[in-house]
């Protein structure tokens, strides 16, 4: 096994006995990342030399001995992330060349831990997407097969762990921007509860439902970066203070004496059956695992996706307000102040972001409002409902497919914008109770591509869900499986 493919916990133990250094370490995934990168296209920005950087200084932690589980670990942010000193651009041209003067707390708490930043990965413009084809920068592959989109919006951040190109990278999920291509691409992809992980600093898309989460090898791995990046933030105000739990020490739980759900909402006509079956098996495999099923409902289910796209869009309508041209990125300057934010908006945001701004819009709009937004948000209570009845009697944890299809063609959904919300069909309603979930690779489908079973656990108990994730990867080796590039 080469060094670019270890898990973060094997990289761990390997640095601290100084059988490697994390420059050498950093030098392999560079390497790496030179290897593959132009078949992948995960990356909007590549920081080799502040990545030797980092990793001098990483090594200089830990000969003193002051390492944390972070320390000298090639990891990736999404490029929604605010870096200083790196250009941060959403995947739009409204920010081309906006530089930050100052890191969001996801990557000053990545600084602060020792961590190695290697790069910002792809996205769909603004995370308003599933495939990642809504970039204004590129067009990310899945590394199982280049000809299929890596899912999204996070697909550069799920690419660069699927193809070795970090041992962990981070992303943004608003409906499913995680768990989804992280299923696609065949990692763990981990929406830790609202509130868990700062968004100070994450570009706002829907405010009430963005929440930043890891994209790993193994659970184990989730459980570190998790325990890395969450906890209070007096920058935002919707952050918990909750203490943070040991995750690591947590997994050993396992699933033994646990109840699992199984929504008979979520396997409905349309899922391709590979999906069903490998999810059915995922299921047996957790029962084997010590854990009791049984069938629930969550009636709501099949008002989620229409809600989301209601709330969704009216957040986003109102956060993108303040791409004017006045302050950040691209200007158009064709006379007076009006025309100015009309050009530069007009020239800045790509066809998906303009139809999500419109359609947010005309939802809070004076006389619609009553009968969209504040629909929509009822609808979301009774959605978090569903899930609170569930875990009243007696659930602990949710098992569902993550995504109904694996990797779909790129340019397959991208001109029929329904086809590509139906993708999220099974992560939104997720967001919309606010609830941690998780999506861990189950099987293939029949295109050889990679299958996600979710799991999805109550407010705060990261703990639980992450154990059960991880007593599931004990008796299967699908995370074990790379693709061949
Ligand atoms: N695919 C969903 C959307 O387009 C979710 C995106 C996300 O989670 N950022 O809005």
């Amino acid at each position: 096994m080469e060094p670019y493919q270890w898990t973060i916990h094997e990289a761990r133990e390997r640095l601290d006995k100084g059988e490697i250094s994390s420059v050498e370490l950093t030098r392999h995934v560079l390497a790496r990342i030179d290897a593959v990168e132009p078949k992948v296209q995960a990356f909007n920005t590549v920081t080799a030399a502040r990545a030797l950087a980092d990793a001098e200084a990483a090594d200089r932690m830990i000969a003193g001995g002051n390492a944390q589980p972070l320390t000298g670990i090639p990891i990736a942010l999404k490029d929604n992330m605010i870096t200083e000193g790196v250009e941060t651009t959403c995947s739009s041209k409204i920010l081309s060349g906006y530089v930050p003067p100052f890191d969001g707390t996801i990557s000053a708490r990545m600084k602060a831990a020792g961590a190695v930043l290697v790069g910002k990965t792809n996205l769909d413009e603004f995370a308003m997407g599933s495939s990642t084809e809504n970039s204004a920068t590129k067009t990310t592959r899945n590394p199982w097969d280049p000809e299929r989109a890596p899912g999204g919006s996070s697909g550069g951040s799920a690419a660069a762990v699927a193809a070795d190109m970090c041992l962990g990278s981070f992303g943004s999920d608003t409906g499913g921007s995680i768990r989804q291509p992280g299923a696609l691409c065949g990692v763990v992809g981990f929406k830790p509860t609202y509130g868990r992980v700062s968004r100070f600093g994450l570009v706002a898309f829907a405010s009430s439902l963005d929440q930043i989460g890891p994209f790993t090898r193994d659970v184990h791995d989730a459980a570190i970066l998790l325990a890395a990046s969450a906890g209070s933030d007096p920058l935002d105000s919707t952050c918990s203070d909750r203490p943070v739990d040991d995750y690591v020490a947590g997994l050993s739980a396992g699933v033994k004496g646990r109840t699992i759900g199984v929504p008979k909402e979520y396997f409905i006509e349309g899922t391709d059956p590979a999906v069903a079956a490998a999810v059915q098996d995922g299921i047996r495999q957790l029962e084997a695992q010590g854990a009791t099923v049984r069938e629930i409902s969550l009636p709501h289910t099949q008002y989620a996706t229409a809600c989301y796209y209601l709330v969704a869009t009216a957040e986003a309508s109102s956060n993108l307000g303040r791409y004017d041209g006045v302050r950040y990125g691209l200007r158009e300057e064709p006379g007076d102040l009006l025309s100015m934010y009309m050009a530069t908006r007009e020239a800045g945001f790509g066809t998906e972001v303009k139809r999500r701004i419109m359609l947010g819009t005309y939802a809070l709009s004076a006389g619609y409002y009553d009968a969209y937004y504040k629909k929509a948000q009822q609808v979301r209570t009774l959605i978090l409902r569903d899930f609170e009845t569930a875990f009243d009697a007696g659930v602990d944890l949710v098992v569902t497919p993550t995504a109904p299809t694996g990797a779909f063609k790129i340019g397959e959904k991208s001109g029929d914008p329904l086809q590509m919300y139906l993708s999220d069909i099974f992560t939104i309603s997720c967001n919309l109770a606010g609830l941690p979930g998780i999506s861990v690779p189950c099987g293939f489908d029949g295109n050889h591509m990679p299958i996600g079973l979710q799991l999805i656990g109550k407010r705060f108990d990261e703990s639980t869900l992450l154990a059960a994730a991880h007593a599931y990867q004990q008796g299967t080796d699908f995370h074990t499986r790379r693709p061949q590039l």
